[in-house]
């Protein structure tokens, strides 16, 4: 592992409000993130946890500091699509199969078909869904539509994959399977995971490290590294090391 692939510097956020006031979203976070790390940003609701990532991900500017990225900007990195994104809910066009879904970005970048096709073919065998590529997302429960929202991101190979909250409007039980899931990917794609949360027991079992943000403004108030060990299982949820974690970082909302 390399030091700091992503340096956040004294990174600020105030949006303007509906009358003309300040809304401070993002108050002086600095962070280094390393290569091939899966980091959380973890936090209630408003803390500023979507305004980081599309920071990062070069969809919005901040009002002062900065990011950088192999000393290059975001900018930069975007415009060679070595971002990845998955949002909380997959977007997929309802009239393309899954298989036409997984190609889109792909052939917006003028990837030649008989690479494509050899490329969806491994993405949806990465996200166990080889039998439904010639689905229709409406014939696809919300986790697998979610799995091809992943596919699709990953189609091109990023260096770095930038979630928001993907799991958020799914039942526990297939949120818990899915974790499972994107960790077993993530073992393979060996890219640098931004994985944004507010579920802390979510936030533990996938990541090496869990940052804290609390709102109003938003900051960081923690970084908590989780010395679990990997491969992880969701057996591992039922373990005391685990449940120590989830009530340390539980407890560092306290008073917030
Ligand atoms: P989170 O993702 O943690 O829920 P956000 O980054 O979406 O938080 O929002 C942080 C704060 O900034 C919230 O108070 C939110 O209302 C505000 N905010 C987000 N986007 C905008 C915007 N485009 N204009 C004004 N305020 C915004
Ligand atoms: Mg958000």
């Amino acid at each position: 592992m390399s030091e700091a692939e992503i340096q956040i510097k004294n990174v600020s956020m105030v949006y303007k409000g509906n009358n003309g006031e300040d809304i401070v979203a993002l108050n002086d976070v600095s962070l280094d993130i390393r290569e091939g790390e899966f980091i959380s940003l973890l936090g209630p609701s408003g803390c500023g946890k979507t305004t980081l990532l599309r920071i990062i991900a070069d969809l919005l500017q901040p009002t002062s500091g900065s990011v950088s990225i192999l000393e290059q900007s975001p900018k930069e990195i975007r415009l060679q699509q070595k971002y990845g994104i998955v949002f909380q809910s997959p977007v997929l066009y309802d009239w393309r199969t899954v298989r036409r879904n997984i190609c889109m970005p792909m052939e917006i970048m003028g990837i030649p078909k008989k690479e494509r096709t050899a490329r969806i073919d491994k993405m949806l065998e990465l996200v166990g869904l080889q039998d439904f590529g010639y689905k229709y997302p409406f014939e696809l429960s919300g986790g697998m539509q979610q799995r091809v929202g992943i596919a699709r991101a990953l189609a091109l190979n990023p260096d770095f994959l930038l979630m928001d909250e993907p799991f958020s409007a799914l039942d526990e039980f297939t949120r818990e399977k899915l974790n499972e899931d994107l960790l077993n990917i993530w073992s393979k794609t060996k890219n640098t995971v931004i994985f944004v949360t507010h579920n802390i027991p979510e936030s533990v079992f996938l990541s090496d490290r869990v940052v804290v943000l609390s709102p109003h403004p938003g900051r960081l108030s923690a970084v908590v590294d989780i010395d679990l060990p990997r491969p992880r299982k969701n057996v591992l949820r039922e373990t005391p090391a685990f449940f120590e974690y989830v009530s340390k970082i539980r407890r560092s909302f306290e008073g917030v």
